[in-house]
């Protein structure tokens, strides 16, 4: 048993419990990613980036779920409308490309959403093991779902 975790999750499975909390917040953080990407995927399981013209396959590995506030600053990792799909050219390649990305952002949420988003605090977010248990366990949820709906 792990050092300074002794006591049981409600709702962890046998498959995570030895997975340390670190990581399973960045297991947590893709999750929500590829879930993004499914969630504006077309009904024909195309995806468009929102900073370009390229479109993909939902489960191309050149599709991502790029954040507007980079997820260095943990504060915005978990915010769901700072993810949306982005190949790789723009989020990597043009790191994150932000000027287009605002400019989406402003036109998808408005101005005043993409103030708060700027305002995210740049701390990391004091997420408790449970947490992150329970928020996997809906993202997968969420994840199936968009699965039946793109079959
Ligand atoms: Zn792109």
């Amino acid at each position: 048993m792990k050092a300074g975790r002794d006591y049981a999750v409600p709702g962890e499975t046998d498959r995570t419990k030895h997975i340390a909390t670190q990581r399973l917040k960045k297991m947590a953080a893709a999750d929500l990613q590829r879930l993004r990407v499914l969630e504006e995927a077309f009904s024909s399981g195309l995806v468009q980036c929102v900073t370009c013209p390229t479109i993909h396959p939902f489960n191309s590995v050149e599709m991502h779920g790029g954040h507007f506030i980079s997820r260095q600053f943990s504060g915005a990792l978990f915010v769901e409308d700072n993810i949306w799909p982005q190949c790789a050219g723009c989020n990597w390649g043009k790191r994150g490309n932000i000027s287009e990305y605002e400019r989406f952002l402003t036109a998808t949420l408005g101005l005043e959403r993409v103030l708060e988003l700027k305002r995210l605090p740049r701390e990391p977010s004091k997420l408790h093991r449970y947490q992150i248990v329970e928020m996997r366990r809906s993202y997968a949820a969420r994840t199936k779902e968009q699965r039946r709906r793109l079959a």
